[in-house]
């Protein structure tokens, strides 16, 4: 817990000034491209076990290349407050973004001037900064523009926006590849609806069907990923790149209905929406590890392992994230509880995961009484427990059996809300902007309001 409870009170900038040129072959002069697969659950990867078919393999070749992490997990659900704990390394109850879901849309949320981004703290560091993403969850108008000289939004979100957004950011590379930059690049092509047929298959089932769909989009995106890998080492950038892949949350696959509903995501709090894929890949900065690293991590570790991988001094930021730097170079680092909130139901809600026990605390009660339900997906008890070794599927609660457990685990939540508390305090809360009905219709496409 020494993450969560030493929250520092100074911000201060970081001081290092990297020198970030094409020439300059320290970790300082790398380019970092971060790839973010929108809806990928970690065991749809045939690198992370998945054998049912032939789904990553470019991914799986990435991974060879470098470190991947068998036990990522994201901090949040959804896509807007994930991706916002990636970007700033705080948990969604301390960068604020962590409201219930038809309030983003209503009057959205905006990130507060006083946090630091990744993209914001690499730009003072001489990186050029663009990103290219599929818009919706991670709009610009969210905060999510914040230190980025360039950052696009493609419009067509409905699951298919890969080519777009890929020929976008090779034309942005092309022009720039003598320039240290630091690449945004994100899609939505997992995500529902589902587009391709890359598989023949015939499902007999409902759940069946779900999961081809899926696997089908997913071999998709795999091909276009390789193509773009492909493209940085033909202009020599692989070399001199940090390539991190990942994805925001999981995706329900008919794994559990809650509430009547078992697709998509955004509605729980239980691994299959937040267990993701981890990749680093840095030649020659990173020596490849044949075996996966077990350790428990969690995505507010990505910006502080990038910045120490940088050279870029972080440690008077206020973050909540570890640098994830010892296991990169083989070393180990104490397993710490992690922790995942604000599925759409709204602040409420949260969970800690040891590599034993995991605990959901499900309140749906505001402090007027008002229930805050939201697609009335609420059917889980107001506590619950799960013994992760002989309950990996979290099904049964056994935090009456286990009161002594069950209290830890609470005490551990309590404890990471209190710090989130404290530094919402200190660096403010979002502002909220006018009503937004462009957003509002790119937000219900994407299926997050009703
Ligand atoms: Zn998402």
């Amino acid at each position: 817990m020494g993450k969560v409870a030493a929250v520092m009170w100074a911000i201060v900038l970081p001081t290092l000034v990297a020198q970030c040129t094409s020439t300059d072959q320290s970790s300082r002069s790398r380019n970092v491209i971060l790839v973010s697969i929108d809806c990928l659950r970690a065991d749809r990867v045939n690198a992370y076990g998945y054998e049912e078919r032939e789904t990553t393999p470019q991914l799986d070749r990435l991974a060879r290349d470098g470190v991947s992490f068998k036990n990522a997990f994201a901090n949040a659900p959804w896509t807007i407050p994930s991706h916002m704990s990636i970007f700033t390394s705080l948990y969604p109850s301390a960068h604020g973004l962590n409201i219930e879901a038809d309030l983003f849309a209503k009057t959205p949320p905006q990130l507060s001037a006083s946090i630091k981004t990744l993209a914001g703290i690499l730009r003072e560091n001489g990186f050029k900064t663009a990103a290219f993403t599929a818009g919706g969850g991670v709009s610009a108008k969210y905060g999510f523009g914040r230190g980025f000289e360039l950052y696009d939004e493609t419009d067509r979100v409905a699951g298919n926006d890969l080519d777009q957004v890929y020929e976008k950011a090779r034309s942005w590379i092309s022009a720039n590849r003598r320039d240290c930059f630091f690449l945004f690049f994100h899609t939505y092509e997992v995500h529902q609806p589902h587009t391709h047929d890359s598989f023949a298959e015939k499902p007999l089932t409902a759940q069946q069907a779900a999961s081809i769909g899926y696997d089908r989009d997913l071999k998709y995106t795999d091909s276009v990923l390789g193509h773009f890998f492909g493209y940085l080492k033909e202009l020599g950038l692989y070399k001199q790149s940090i390539i991190v892949v990942l994805s925001d949350h999981g995706e329900a696959l008919l794994d559990r209905f809650v509430g009547g509903r078992a697709d998509g995501h955004g509605y729980h709090l239980h691994d299959e929406l937040l267990k993701v894929p981890l990749i680093f890949v840095a030649p020659g900065l990173i020596a490849r590890q044949e075996r996966p690293i077990r350790t428990q991590v969690e995505l507010v570790d990505v910006m502080p392992t990038l910045l120490d991988l940088l050279q870029i001094a972080y440690d008077r930021l206020i973050i909540q994230g570890r640098s994830l730097m010892p296991l990169l170079k083989g070393g180990t680092l104490p397993e710490n509880p992690i922790f995942a909130e604000a599925p759409y139901q709204g602040p409420l809600w949260g969970a800690v995961r040891t590599r034993r026990f995991k605990f959901i605390w499900s309140l749906s009660v505001r402090s007027d009484g008002v229930h805050e339900v939201w697609w009335d997906c609420i059917q889980l008890d107001e506590k619950s427990l799960f013994g992760l070794l002989e309950d990996p599927e979290e099904r049964r609660n056994i935090a009456s059996q286990r009161p002594i457990e069950t209290a830890r685990m609470e005490q551990l939540l309590h404890r990471m809300r209190r710090s989130s508390t404290q530094i919402r305090q200190l660096l403010g809360n979002p502002e909220r902007q006018s009503f937004d009905a462009e957003l509002l219709e790119r937000l219900r496409s994407l299926g997050y309001i009703q």
